[in-house]
């Protein structure tokens, strides 16, 4: 039985359905338990495709609510952003740690001011960059993030390949590497997202092959489908299970209060 670390609320205004029936699909789906991750508050004048920070006490409230009612573990988690600015760094460095999470997935999804996942016109953008030039520049931020020490799980870790734009595979070890060695040695995980599926790349976030460097690195795993409604949660983690034991994973990770163990995959 695989738990779903990653689903959202409708207090990111672009998810629907009520904690309990995700929790009520996640039971007949067999899961073993699910976190809510939804999209963090963000200090004033910053990008946030989430919650405001005084709406954040209702989504606590809404979580622990539904913890109370379900047959499996709730946890209680967020999907942080990563930027690197000294102001925003300076909030989350301080409201983080101060919330009571279970889990904290971290992301980039924004890379100098180009939200390069999210929205038509945004996407448009892909047409006349350099894939590789961004593709190092996303694998940096994720490195810098790891680098913080301020987040658990790095979510969709490969997300340029959103829109179906890679560099030339020869070149991703290179490329990615360096952000798996930092992440490695921030003891942090990573995810396997299979929203990426529905996407234009049409596959789970990380590739096999980013998976294999990870799994070389010792580098834990979790399982989420980025819900957005009720329908959604544990959706294609049979496929996501399968990628993981062709990594060579035989375990991945339960989390409580923000400490990892690790527990067996399903099936041996
Ligand atoms: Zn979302
Ligand atoms: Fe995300
Ligand atoms: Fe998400
Ligand atoms: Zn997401």
């Amino acid at each position: 039985m695989l738990a779903d670390y990653h689903m959202h609320t409708p207090f990111c205004r672009h998810a629907h359905g009520e904690p309990e029936e995700y929790a009520a699909e996640a039971v007949r789906k067999g899961l073993s338990e699910i976190c809510f991750t939804d999209h963090s508050p963000a200090p004033a004048g910053f990008w946030c495709d989430g919650m405001r920070l005084d709406e954040f006490p209702a989504y606590q409230e809404a979580v622990f609510r539904c913890r109370e009612s379900a047959a499996i573990p709730v946890l209680f988690g967020i999907e942080a952003d990563f930027l690197p600015d000294p102001d925003f760094l300076a909030f989350a460095r301080q409201w983080l740690p101060a919330q009571p999470f279970d889990v904290v997935l971290g992301s980039v999804h924004i890379i100098r001011g180009w939200v390069f996942t999210h929205g038509g016109e945004s996407l448009e953008k892909w047409k006349t960059v350099d894939v590789a030039a961004v593709w190092r520049e996303y694998f940096d931020l994720v490195g810098q993030m790891a680098d913080t020490r301020l987040y658990d799980i790095v979510t969709h870790l490969d997300a340029p390949k959103h829109s179906g734009y890679w560099p030339p595979e020869s070149q991703i070890p290179e490329i990615v590497q360096p952000a798996l060695d930092r992440i490695a040695a921030a003891g942090m995980g990573i995810e396997l997202n299979t929203s990426g599926l529905l996407r234009p790349c049409k596959e789970i976030y990380p590739s096999p092959l980013i998976l294999n460097l990870a799994r070389e690195r010792g580098i834990p795993i979790s399982f989420g489908s980025d819900a957005h409604g009720p329908q959604d949660v544990g959706r294609y983690f049979d496929q996501a299970l399968k990628l993981a034991k062709d990594a060579g994973y035989t375990h991945c990770l339960r989390m409580r209060g923000r400490k990892k163990e690790l527990v067996p995959l399903p099936g041996g």
